[in-house]
């Protein structure tokens, strides 16, 4: 058996984040039907909360360092830890939107920024960028690497688009606590960092602002947005080593099936593909 003090985890208990983490995906299979010009992102909570809890979980950020919602909505400059409110949304926005589930016991989180009917080609790019450089990290999480390979393969790519790298908040490992060591930042230098073994399961999460990587926290102590008022992008994928080699636990493809999207992303690492 693994010890947990090294952050790794038995194929069984990686089975059970799965099952949470694919728990996170429908429920955003389910959101991305609902986003759309109009619509409150406190109407996003309450059936994301709903289906949470019809398929025996419990919202995993309700009530987490008290957090008052079952989602974070981030929309346009907002970067992550948006609160929902009564706002509908507009078309040409942006928005982050992340969720936890807790079931027997393990966490899952994973989060997906969309579109809200027609966007800029800038946003477009924007989404792209961030989205390949979450791939780009994940392929850097296997046996042998560092924490500084995922770090160093998500900035470079994003600053060669001339993109900031938000530095305070990171990704981070996941298991019966939501936020497990080892920290994932987003930033980093190849080969330098813990080294990665055999179980061990994170949440790459790149943060991925257009100009600036500069934020401010606001009054409400939650909404993080770009310190510029520029837009801001965010995905997050749950990811195990697996026989050395990173394997998604979460997927966006249920997203995808609802928005009628082809994508061939997650072949190189999704149990689904292979
Ligand atoms: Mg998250
Ligand atoms: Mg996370």
């Amino acid at each position: 058996m693994f010890s947990s003090m090294n952050f790794q985890k038995t194929i069984e208990e990686i089975e059970l984040i799965r099952e949470s983490a694919l728990l996170v995906s429908r429920t955003l299979g389910i959101l991305a039907k609902e986003i759309k010009e109009g619509v409150t992102t406190l109407q996003l909570d309450k059936i994301a909360e709903e289906f949470i809890r019809d398929n025996d979980a419990i919202p995993g950020f309700l009530g987490l360092y008290d957090f008052p919602n079952s989602l974070c909505t981030s929309p346009n400059s907002q970067v992550v830890h948006g609160i929902p409110n009564n706002e509908p949304l507009k078309n040409g926005d942006i928005i982050s939107i992340d969720c936890g589930v807790l079931k027997n016991e393990f966490y899952g989180d994973h989060a997906y920024t969309f579109s809200v009917g027609e966007i800029s080609e800038k946003n477009k790019k924007l989404l792209q960028i961030t989205k390949e450089s979450l791939y780009k990290g994940i392929n850097e999480f296997k046996a042998g690497n560092r924490v500084g390979d995922v770090g160093y393969a998500i900035q470079s790519h994003c600053e060669k688009h001339n993109y900031g790298v938000v530095r305070e908040l990171v990704g981070h490992g996941i298991g019966k606590v939501m936020h497990e060591k080892p920290e994932m930042p987003n930033y980093g230098k190849r080969g330098y960092g813990k080294r990665f073994k055999e179980g061990m399961v994170v949440a790459i999460e790149p943060m991925i602002n257009m100009k600036t990587h500069k934020i401010i926290q606001h009054a409400d102590g939650w909404t993080i947005t770009t310190k510029d008022n520029h837009p801001s992008a965010h995905f997050e994928h749950n990811v195990a080593i697996i026989n050395g080699k990173p394997e998604m636990l979460s997927t966006f493809k249920f997203i995808y099936e609802a928005l009628g999207i082809k994508s061939d992303e997650e072949k190189n690492f999704h149990n689904f593909f292979r």
